[in-house]
């Protein structure tokens, strides 16, 4: 079937109604469950051929996850579907003001490579539970998790209904080209920008969810150990390829050599004396984006502070590494989305302050103090999608916050009620009856002085 007539089926199927109803929702988020109940095993494999990444770690997540998020879903979609009843003014005061949650009809899905199904998984469950038709639309670059995911979609429901379309930059333009009632796309700034050009086509909404360089701020008064600790998980973590990672940390002279000592502590408590031999380290994606980082590594100027292993191109390997670095390296350019951290010296808060703040928006910015007017100085004088303090990435797993980035992090944002929302479109409704003629007399012409004077 060509994709022009994927989606026109997906849109006969949704103008027949058929996924309206509460009930037909609902019956489909269990479904899901049911899908990554049964196929836990293929999708997980799939990520192990793709970033070895061991199944056990791939389960808690991209599979747990969603399936407590489509729990979340099941416990409140009654609650966020139902029609909501909003204040009267005087000229309606007889009347029914209300909001109507209706969904946007035939959606696009477009995920990244990093956590391949729960990019794919995490917006699909409320463009299902607001009502919509879906087209998923996996990376390329994560191949066999984008076979699998086809494979289990395809057996469990209905291309009219969801359907995983796979293929490159070709197959992503064509499919650009077709009129979608809302696209969400996960991945980068550059590409972003073609997918919000190809919807302004149609005028179809736009959900981005993309990257940036998220800080670290480890102020003195810091538990170094739990800070170092917590900043080695989220960043060496699926090898550095997550978009809430720390890209780099700000640290004074003071904390800075304790600090490193911590997370060279950390590094051998998870991944062991030879990292490369352990199954929780995972590799890079691709020979491109090893290419990118070997790249960026041999073009730097850091002094290297931590680094247990050689790289190797043929199993994609770089080991953890941490540099200490000027303001003018390599890696603080861009979102490095690697295994290497770099450090940068900056004492006074206020200098580390304004360094966030002359740089890109990032999806997430961290701090870790125990001094409360520290942090709410972060919140105050920078913007991020996010924050969390005194750890790191955890704010994704609160269901009732929103998650997305802002300016070059992306704009609109998901999870739990907030991509239910996303998702619907707020349908502004004035219910009347035929009473209350008197009342608005005064709108129906002609527009007599006597009226106008009333
Ligand atoms: P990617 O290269 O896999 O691209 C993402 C999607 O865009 C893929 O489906 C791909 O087919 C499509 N695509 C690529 N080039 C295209 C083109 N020219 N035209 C149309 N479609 C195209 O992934 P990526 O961009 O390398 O992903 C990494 C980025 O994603 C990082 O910046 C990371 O921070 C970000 N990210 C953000 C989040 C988030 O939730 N905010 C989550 C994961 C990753």
């Amino acid at each position: 079937m060509s994709l022009h007539n994927v989606v026109e089926a997906q849109r006969a199927y949704f103008n027949s109604g058929a996924t309206r109803s509460l009930a037909f929702r609902k019956e489909q988020l269990k479904q899901l469950k049911k899908m990554l109940i049964e196929c836990e095993g293929v999708l997980c494999d799939s990520v192990w051929e793709d970033h070895k990444r061991q199944p056990k770690s791939t389960y808690l997540l991209e599979i747990g996850s969603t399936i407590t998020e489509i729990d979340y879903f099941l416990d409140n979609l009654d609650d966020w579907a139902k029609p909501e009843n909003v204040a009267k003014t005087v000229l309606n005061l007889l009347d029914t003001p209300q909001i109507i949650k209706d969904p946007k009809g035939v959606t696009l899905i477009v995920a990244p490579w990093n956590y391949p199904h729960y990019m794919v998984l995490l917006p699909l469950i409320p463009a299902i539970g607001a009502g919509n038709t879906v087209v998923i639309k996996p990376s390329e670059i994560s191949e066999h998790s984008a076979k699998a995911m086809a494979e289990c979609i395809g057996k469990y429901f209905d291309p009219k209904y969801l359907t995983v379309v796979n293929g490159g930059v070709s197959e992503t333009t064509e499919l650009l080209k077709e009129r979608f009632d809302h696209i969400l796309y996960t991945g980068c700034p550059p590409v972003a920008k073609i997918i919000m050009t190809a919807a302004a086509k149609h005028l179809t909404p736009v959900t981005l969810e993309l990257g940036g360089k998220c800080p670290v701020i480890i102020r003195d008064d810091a538990d170094l150990e739990i800070s170092a600790k917590r900043v080695a998980w989220g960043k060496w973590m699926n090898c550095g390829q997550t978009c809430l990672a720390p890209d780099y940390v700000l640290v004074t002279e003071k904390s800075k050599g304790k600090f490193v000592d911590a997370l060279r502590k950390s590094i051998r408590e998870f991944y062991g004396d030879d990292i490369k031999s352990s199954k929780d380290y995972s590799r890079i994606i691709s020979a491109r984006h090893y290419d990118r980082i070997s790249s960026l590594l041999d073009k730097s100027h850091g002094k290297v502070l931590i680094q247990d292993g050689e790289r190797d191109r043929e199993d994609l390997f770089i080991t953890p590494t941490v540099l200490d670095v000027q303001k003018e390296d390599t890696f603080m350019e861009d979102e490095i989305f690697g295994p290497v951290l770099p450090i940068l010296t900056i004492n006074s808060f206020d200098e580390q302050l304004e360094y966030i703040r002359q740089g890109e928006k990032p999806l997430a910015a961290y701090i870790f103090t125990r001094n409360d007017r520290d942090a709410d100085r972060l919140l105050a004088e920078t913007s991020s999608g996010g924050v969390t303090v005194n750890d790191v990435i955890m704010h994704l797993l609160v269901d009732t916050l929103p998650f997305g980035g802002v300016g070059n992090s992306g704009m609109g944002r998901y999870r739990g009620k907030f991509g239910f929302d996303t998702f619907s479109h707020e349908k502004s409704v004035l219910k009347k009856g035929f009473f209350g003629e008197s009342l608005l007399f005064a709108r129906y012409p002609p527009l007599t002085d006597k009226k106008f004077n009333q």
